[in-house]
């Protein structure tokens, strides 16, 4: 047996773009974004709209980075990566407040953020990025609509939505929007290409072609794949077609089955039966996440894509109650998982996460 390295390759990293210049698909924000770069002048009222997984927050952490970056250039449109912004990028930049909306709903909380904007930056910015803003109480919302109106010179506020027109019409006419697109295959390929030559990792191209079709949209499954994939070939063996699809179901190297049970009891409808499996999953956010790529996958379907969705679903779907439910699949279930893989990254108990999901869920069969 030859011997393994013992160096973890960090695949979430390879999806991170490092600059502007590595941002797929999202030209039109890209571009205006490099405008303010280049002016030296940002807006300071942004809103990122756009589904599940379109990378919002990523955008919204560069724009925070190249409004503090001490030594861009801008000809190239590369920071500097070495002072301290670029070097706590993404997640310690001085100066950047991340809010989640979902969990710090209240009034309180938005008045403190108004009052922290009123702080001196170490930069040139001190910048807030809200997520799922719309999730913050109407009240909440308004208190953040003075800054908004008139922020503070050193200041930026980047609001992140999956759906704008839940927040209320006057924040949203103050701020700049940009509507991020969903990720075409097209562009998920070209996302796991790169993270190829970043792992000097050798592959044919169909291969990468299958994954991109296969995800359809959600780049960190394509890549939770090619994880799979990797491991698989470096460990000396030969990747075929069955394994590959093997793979693509259960990306994430989640418990598929627990996944597949839970979505079949909520096809049928029987809470009973769905709250005994999600009793015994101790994951949520692997579990939320298998969830969002099946409920993707049943959408694909819908519309007459093709999909990779195993043949026990394929068969309940037919029933009328799966009908029924499959409306709020398309309509609500992609949010409802979005706002409770945020609660996780919150550290929020995965019993109370999964709680709620088998409430809402319920209240569907009505
Ligand atoms: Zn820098």
């Amino acid at each position: 047996m030859t011997s393994r390295k013992t160096t973890m390759t960090n695949f979430a990293s390879l999806l991170r773009p490092e600059s502007l210049n590595e941002v797929v698909g999202q030209d039109h924000a890209v571009g205006q974004i490099k405008g303010m770069v280049k002016r030296g002048q940002f807006a300071q009222t942004i809103m990122l709209s756009g589904s599940y997984s379109s990378g919002k927050t990523t955008i919204a952490r560069l724009i925070a980075k190249y409004a503090n970056c001490t030594d861009i250039d801008k000809k190239s449109f590369k920071t500097c990566g070495k002072c301290i912004v670029c070097k706590g990028y993404p997640k310690s930049m001085p100066d950047v407040h991340e809010i989640n909306c979902g969990v710090n709903t209240g009034v309180d909380n938005a008045r403190s953020l108004v009052n922290q904007s009123r702080m001196a930056p170490r930069n040139n910015f001190r910048i807030f990025i809200l997520d799922e803003v719309q999730e913050a109480t109407k009240q909440a919302q308004s208190a953040l609509l003075k800054p908004l109106e008139e922020p503070p010179a050193n200041c930026i506020w980047i609001l992140c939505t999956t759906n704008p027109e839940k927040v209320i019409e006057t924040a949203r006419s103050r701020c700049l929007v940009m509507k991020l697109k969903d990720i075409s295959p097209k562009d998920c390929y070209k996302i796991l290409v790169r993270a190829c030559k970043k792992l000097n990792f050798k592959i044919s191209p169909s291969v990468l072609k299958y994954i991109a079709s296969g995800v359809q949209g959600v780049p960190r499954n394509a890549l939770a794949t090619l994880e799979g994939v990797y491991n698989y070939v470096k460990s000396g063996n030969k990747l075929s077609q069955s394994i590959l699809e093997d793979m693509l179901v259960g990306q994430g190297g989640f418990s598929e089955k627990t996944a597949v049970d839970w979505f079949l009891a909520m096809l049928k409808d029987n809470e009973k039966e769905r709250l005994a499996i999600t009793s015994k999953v101790d994951d949520a956010a692997g579990f939320l996440s298998y969830i969002g790529w099946l409920t993707h996958q049943v959408v694909l379907i819908y519309s007459g894509n093709k999909a990779f969705v195993p043949l026990e679903i394929r068969k309940a779907l037919s029933s009328k109650t799966a009908k029924n439910i499959a409306l709020n699949v398309y309509a609500d279930l992609p949010a409802l998982i979005n706002k409770l893989t945020m609660y996780t990254r919150h550290n929020v108990p995965a019993k109370s996460v999964l709680l709620e999901l088998n409430s809402v869920v319920s209240s569907w069969g009505d």
